[in-house]
């Protein structure tokens, strides 16, 4: 039952996951609400990348250059449904404004803040759910199989390094040593040693729900519908199993979320970028590690449950059906990367990445409403972020000291 300070989150995905366990930590009772089971929305099917050392927002300088390419390219990385776009547009152009070299900047640091202590919180709270051992800290690979692609990622390398994150040049031999299986396409490769992945991102949700409950929080399987509010803030909420009562609220409803925000009265910027992924189960070639095609922008990953081939770019909105061709060009392109590649089942899936035009996530309390806190829009790094967002929150939610700036992350700055 909710009272006595109990905190609702939004959202059983990794973001309002590790929200309620952070917040469980700091000694409060907490309540998830998801009209799915934990971990089944968008967190379901990601690449498992977990990049410490992501800091390069999506929309980058020389970006609108590139759109026309991919969309032209049937077997590119980006689509837009033509009965979508009219209503993408605004989204879409806020995207290329936020393009501009110091934007730029500025969204790096604010995203590195996010991403840099990934590890240090993730590690106790899947040590604690049982589940440290999904984590792999095996370095990462971004591969270029042409050197105008190499050339043209500068600007993200020297950001980085700039940053004083770690990264190897590797050349085609070392490539072939560090992945074997790999196509001799690849000419080029930026090796990340503190970067790593997740072998099973479902496996990661359902471990660290299953501890929240375990530590006495309360898991509710409902869709909510409507928030009721009141002088003092949301009061309750309203869902399919019936009006809740609510003493603070954490809205982590990933490519959702807008709607509720905008009850609220906050008008956010938030578009799904869906993607896409292919596994096969029985793999008999494929990689060691996450490795990343740059050119064709999607990731392949050795998961505890096969190989999975990540990526793509959909904007279609919330409501259309997914186009598993998407997902049949992934496992083409992933034969590409690994030759002779076969073996067992294949599944596919589409997921909703929860996307503001700046790559940088809302995190923080409403200005307006006393009892409301966002924890939304991490767009492409989700996984990455989860485990500082979920500790940000809390501390914001119990008025500890922020461990990290919440100033970028404000739902009023747009
Ligand atoms: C193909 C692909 C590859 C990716 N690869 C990576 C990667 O390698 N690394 C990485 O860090 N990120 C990656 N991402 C992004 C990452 O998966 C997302 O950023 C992350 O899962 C978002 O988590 P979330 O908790 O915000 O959203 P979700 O997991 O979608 O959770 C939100 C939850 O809110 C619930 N909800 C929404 N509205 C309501 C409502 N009204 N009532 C009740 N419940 C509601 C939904 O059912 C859902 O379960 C990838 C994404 C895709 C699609």
């Amino acid at each position: 039952m909710a009272g006595n300070g109990t905190v609702t989150v939004i959202g059983a995905g990794i973001i309002g996951l590790c929200c309620a366990s952070y917040i469980q930590r700091h000694g409060r009772q907490v309540r998830v609400v998801d009209s799915v089971p934990p971990g089944r929305g968008t967190s379901f099917g990601n690449a498992g990348g977990l990049s410490s050392g992501a800091c390069v927002p999506i929309a980058m300088p020389g970006i609108v250059k590139q759109i026309p390419k991919w969309l032209l390219d049937p077997e590119g990385p980006l689509v837009v449904r033509p009965g979508y776009l009219l209503k993408a547009l605004p989204w879409l152009l806020q995207f290329i404004g936020s393009a501009k070299p110091e934007r730029v900047e500025r969204s790096a640091d604010a995203i590195l803040a996010l991403t840099r202590p990934l590890f240090e919180n993730l590690i106790p709270l899947a040590r604690d759910a049982g589940v440290e051992g999904l984590i792999k800290r095996v370095g990462q690979l971004h591969l270029y199989s042409t050197d105008a692609a190499f050339a043209g990622d500068a600007r993200g390398r020297e950001m980085r390094l700039r940053r004083g994150l770690k990264l190897d040049i590797l050349g085609a031999e070392e490539i072939r040593q560090m992945e074997p299986d790999l196509a001799p396409i690849f000419r080029h490769a930026v090796y990340f040693p503190d970067h790593g992945h997740c072998a099973d991102p479902l496996g990661l949700s359902e471990g660290l729900a299953a501890e929240l409950a375990r530590r006495g929080g309360e898991i509710v399987q409902a869709r909510v519908n409507d928030l009721e509010v009141g002088p003092d803030g949301v009061r309750a909420i309203v869902t399919e199993a019936g009006t809740l009562p609510v003493d603070e609220l954490v809205i982590a409803a990933g490519a959702w979320s807008h709607g509720l925000a905008a009850r609220l009265g906050h008008k956010v910027p938030l578009e799904s970028q869906r993607g896409y992924h292919a596994m096969l189960a029985a793999p008999n070639v494929g990689p060691r590690r996450n490795v990343q095609w740059t050119e064709r922008k999607f990731i392949a990953t050795p998961m505890e449950a096969g190989v999975r081939f990540a990526g793509t770019v959909e904007i279609a909105g919330l409501d259309a059906a997914p186009d598993y061709r998407r997902a049949d060009v992934l496992l083409k392109q992933g034969m590409d990367m690994f030759p002779g590649l076969k073996g067992g089942e294949v599944s596919r899936w589409m997921g909703h990445r929860p996307c503001i035009p700046d790559s940088v996530p809302v995190i923080g309390r409403s200005p307006t409403v006393r009892n409301v806190t966002f924890a939304f829009g991490h767009g492409h790094i989700g996984l990455i972020c989860a485990s500082t967002t979920g500790r940000l929150v809390a501390e914001i939610v119990s008025g500890a000291k922020p461990s990290i700036d919440p100033a970028p992350y404000r739902v009023d700055r747009f």
